[in-house]
């Protein structure tokens, strides 16, 4: 399966551009919704997690208390770093096993964390979504409703733009408004098609 993998920082519009190219009948595997589902009700990750920390890292439910867990490793990196080695391998796992399932002439893999996370090294090719500092900022302040100083520390986390941008094979800028995006992804979807058939062959 030829895989693209689809990255770019927080609100840079990754999102946008993945549902366009789903329009185009193209398999979309987001690492973000694997990741949630890794700690589903039942499963063997949750159950480690409430052997390590006990029931408060639960809900009254008994599925798993996110918050409590992301001030946890917030505040114990000792504690990210066991809780990575937990997740990762099954993420990957997931991951792999969605991308082979795909049905469509190429897959998409879609990460925020594509470059740091190594999950590169799944793909065929590299399009980054990327967008001015400035309009990432404005975007996931006024569609997440969060404050500069979290929106702050949230880009800290992620690689820099330098980084994202030197893995890249393909670069959309998503600067400009949303129907200037059309174009620039059915031009990337006909060479994509073009890779793939001749990958295959
Ligand atoms: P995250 O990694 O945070 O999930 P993302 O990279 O998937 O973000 P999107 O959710 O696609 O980004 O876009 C971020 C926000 O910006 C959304 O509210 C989206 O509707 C809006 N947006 C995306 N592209 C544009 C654009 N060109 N013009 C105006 N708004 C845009």
């Amino acid at each position: 399966m030829w895989v693209l993998g689809v990255t770019g920082g927080i609100g840079s519009g990754k999102t946008t551009v993945t549902d366009l190219f789903a329009s185009y009948g193209i398999k979309v595997v987001d690492a973000d919704v694997v990741a949630r589902h890794i700690m589903d009700q039942g499963s063997p990750a949750l159950k480690a997690v409430e052997e390590r920390y006990g029931t408060q890292a639960l809900q009254a439910d008994g599925s798993l208390n996110r918050a409590w867990l992301r001030e946890k490793i917030f505040q114990e990196p000792a504690e990210k770093d066991w809780l990575n080695a937990l997740t990762h391998p099954l993420i990957r796992e997931q991951l792999i096993e969605q991308l082979q399932q795909a049905d469509s002439p190429y897959v998409i893999l879609s990460a925020p964390l594509l470059v740091e996370n190594n999950l590169t090294r799944f793909c065929d090719r590299v399009l980054v979504v990327d967008v001015s500092p400035d309009t990432q900022r404005e975007r996931t302040a006024k569609r997440d409703n969060v404050s500069a100083a979290q929106v702050e520390q949230i880009i800290k986390a992620q690689a820099p733009r330098e980084k994202r941008l030197a893995a890249a094979d393909d670069i959309i800028n998503n600067d400009g408004a949303i129907n200037d995006l059309t174009p620039q992804v059915a031009k990337l979807h006909q060479q994509y098609l073009n890779l793939a058939a001749a990958a295959e062959a």
